[in-house]
């Protein structure tokens, strides 16, 4: 047993934190970078050579010989690629350097990262930017090996985002900038920046290793193509905050002190639906760090896992049947003066304030329900979405019954309800008290109040949460510039905001749904509605090169045309070659590993059926079996040669769009054929003759 460890005393230990800065930097520096961070100044060039031979050296005493630009490509994950500081003097010896140019710019040379035809277009290169706003870091490897990591965000020369990182940033200046002139009209005068958080909780599985590299799917696909239900799923109920097994335990303090070491406030470990199912969960930050420290989470993660001869799966349906991994995406804009703006308050003006702000998401994610369904859009969340535990795939509110009322209510100019009183005057009188129980909220639908904070829950679990904040950001900075205005131009504040709620609630109450979104009569109510129900991600990815998106992302800066166009056709590819990756896959288990084992079994069966009639006995029940298998080989082995034939055809497919819609249309379901075939006999051969391992020794082992 390892001592426990002092939180306090690892906390943040390998972060360039504002603490360490404070220690190494001349105090001008540290105020100009300050105002860097906080008002996105310009940094000079002495001022970048001060922080970055300071950093070199805090880096050189915890070991590190190499720095490296990291950063977030379109791939969804993280690349890096490492630099030592060497820097050759005249008498062949060596010293250890860092400048500020090395800090605030970097070339990776890597023209295979996905650009979407951007690059090829303009420039051979992108280049990395340092972004201040998130510390850099120290990663250590098992090895022993120590880089000093920077955060940066990845452009083309011409400035083209290439990566998820920018248009992040880009979108919080623009929430920022819209939540501030709505702040001034309502006449709270003292905000100057307002800046989106988050706090994403993370699902994943284990699954021991020894089961693990014996399954071609996991290892290349991330999930399980075959595998029939094993005996007990997630029906009783008994794994969700049950207590944690002593292995998975040791494998949790190992990961939280990883991330501790690296500034990241884990804070939150528990069981959750399915079998081998865990969550993860940091306290809140801004929507920059908590995206950067999201993608820090997954990869330690796997890496603390494998030295526990365990792996974690990211994938969103590592198993059919059980509950699949998503990330709940806690959202909420706070002020510089320390205000949320999504808490109700206490006092008229907070409520009036907080009233203005909910109305700003509900109206937003009415008229960008699609772009937000589409921020969610994997091969992956397309098996989830809609499935065990999951939300649909239609955006819908929750707000709670009595927050519901009161905007009904005002609304409709009545009394509010909850207190017997007149007409509620918004800006004049108190709000009733809203419950802030956690106790029996809806966990039903894809985005929930919480009390003070929205919870979007449709992101899948091996996605980045930036695209999922860049849309939340941007939508509700297009609907708080139309707020503003008409705050900036009325004479009456507190009549306007009332006419505020009131066109909204109007227009857009239709997005509000209290009931259970799992439920089937919801999807019907929801099409009565008219609320977009887009279950393919083919489908759901056309919605970010409308008309409506690009004027959205245009006005406010945050991505332009062909910016959207590039991440459009990116991300068709990648579901083109994700469902590749899983038929070749699935093709090559049939062939290699299922169908030689049925055969041998068939072959065993024949032989029983002879020697058996040989003692002069019945042999009803050897046959019986015997056929049963042997016609489920022959469907298989059919539908076997249907998927190849399927995959064949999509794969010489030229359009990108039209690619992505044939693997969706022509080879899932080809492969979901034959897996229905191999699941059933799975469930009549041996234990010992079942060439993988079985989904109860994944769930159940470990
Ligand atoms: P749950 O019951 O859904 O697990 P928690 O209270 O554990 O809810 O919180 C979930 C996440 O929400 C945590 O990461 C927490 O830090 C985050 N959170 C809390 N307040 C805010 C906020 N104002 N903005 C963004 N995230 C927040
Ligand atoms: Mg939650």
């Amino acid at each position: 047993m390892n001592a426990p460890t002092d939180a306090t005393e690892v906390f943040g230990r390998n972060v360039f934190s504002e603490r360490v800065m404070r220690e190494r930097l001349p105090r001008e520096t540290f105020t100009a970078l300050t105002t860097t961070i906080e008002r996105g100044a310009p940094l000079t060039a002495e001022v970048a050579d001060v922080v970055a031979n300071a950093m070199k050296d805090w880096a050189i005493e915890r070991g590190a010989t190499h720095y490296t630009h990291w950063f977030q490509p379109l791939t969804g994950g993280t690349a890096e690629k490492h630099d030592a500081f060497i820097s050759p003097r005249e008498d062949g010896s060596i010293i250890m350097e860092f400048s500020g140019k090395q800090l605030t710019r970097g070339e990776p040379d890597a023209p295979s990262f996905p650009s979407g035809g951007l690059r090829s277009t303009f420039e051979a290169r992108g280049y990395t930017a340092w972004d201040c706003t998130s510390h850099a870091f120290l990663k250590k490897d098992a090895a022993g090996n120590v880089t000093l990591c920077i955060p940066t965000a990845f452009c083309s020369y011409t400035g083209l985002a290439l990566d998820t990182k920018t248009p992040l940033l880009r979108s919080m200046g623009a929430v920022s900038k819209q939540a501030t002139r709505v702040l001034h009209a309502l006449g709270h005068t003292t905000t100057t920046r307002v800046v989106s958080t988050v706090g994403p909780e993370q699902e994943y599985f284990l699954v021991d290793k020894q089961f693990y590299s014996q399954r071609l799917d996991l290892m290349v696909t991330g999930r399980t193509l075959f595998g029939a239900p094993p005996p007990k799923g997630q029906e009783l109920e008994d794994q969700y905050f049950g207590a944690i097994k002593d292995r998975v335990s040791t494998f949790m303090r190992d990961l939280d002190v990883e991330l501790w070491l690296m500034g990241i406030t884990s804070k939150t470990k528990h069981n959750e639906v399915a079998p081998a199912q865990y969550e993860n969960a940091p306290i809140f930050a801004t929507a920059n760090i908590a995206a950067d420290h999201n993608q820090l989470i997954m990869e330690t993660m796997q890496k603390v896992a494998l030295r526990h001869n365990l792996v974690c799966l990211l994938h969103e349906k590592p198993y059919a049947g059980v509950n699949g991994s998503g990330k709940h995406n806690n959202w909420s804009l706070s002020t510089d003066d320390g205000i949320n703006l999504l808490d109700p308050g206490t006092t008229p003006h907070d409520n009036e304030q907080f009233l203005i702000f909910l109305c700003a998401l509900i109206q937003s994610i009415d008229k960008h329900a699609d772009i937000l369904r589409a921020s969610a859009a994997s091969a992956g969340n397309d098996l989830r979405l809609g499935g065990n535990e999951a939300p649909p795939a239609v955006v819908s509110i929750f707000l709670g019954e009595e927050l519901t009322q009161v905007l009904m209510s005002i609304a409709k100019g009545e009394a509010v309800a909850a207190k017997n009183r007149d007409v509620l005057q918004i800006g004049v009188d108190t709000l009733p008290p809203l419950p802030k129980d956690n106790t029996d909220r809806n966990r039903t639908s894809p985005f929930a109040f919480t009390g003070d904070k929205f919870e979007f829950r449709m992101v899948g679990s091996s996605a980045s949460i930036s695209d999922a904040n860049t849309v939340l950001n941007t939508i509700v900075a297009e609907a708080l510039d139309e707020f503003a205005t008409r705050l900036e131009r009325a004479d009456n504040i507190n009549a306007e905001a009332a006419a505020i709620v009131r066109d909204v609630v109007e227009r857009h109450g239709r997005v509000l749904f209290n009931g259970n979104s799992y439920a089937e009569e919801w999807l019907e109510e929801a099409a009565g509605r008219g609320l977009p129900n887009i279950q393919s991600t083919v489908a759901a990815l056309n919605s970010v090169v409308t008309p409506k998106a690009v004027d959205l992302f245009g006005t406010r800066g945050v991505l332009s045309e062909q910016e959207l166009r590039s991440r459009h056709e990116i991300q068709l590819e990648r579901y083109a070659k994700q469902i590749n990756v899983e038929a070749v896959s699935a093709i090559e288990m049939a062939h290699k590993q299922y169908v030689p084992a049925i055969i041998e079994y068939a072959a065993k069966l024949g032989q029983a059926v002879q020697q058996t009639a040989g003692a002069g006995v019945s042999t009803t029940v050897q046959k019986e079996l015997l056929t049963r298998v042997n016609d489920l080989l022959h469907s298989a082995y059919s539908r076997l040669q249907i998927l190849e034939s399927e995959l064949a055809k999509a794969q010489t497919v030229a359009d990108v769009r039209k690619q992505a819609e044939t693997y969706r249309d022509d080879v899932v379901p080809a492969m979901s054929d034959l897996r229905e075939d191999i699941d059933r006999l799975e469930m009549l051969l041996p234990k010992d003759r079942w060439p993988v391992p079985s989904y109860t020794d994944m769930m159940f082992k470990l």
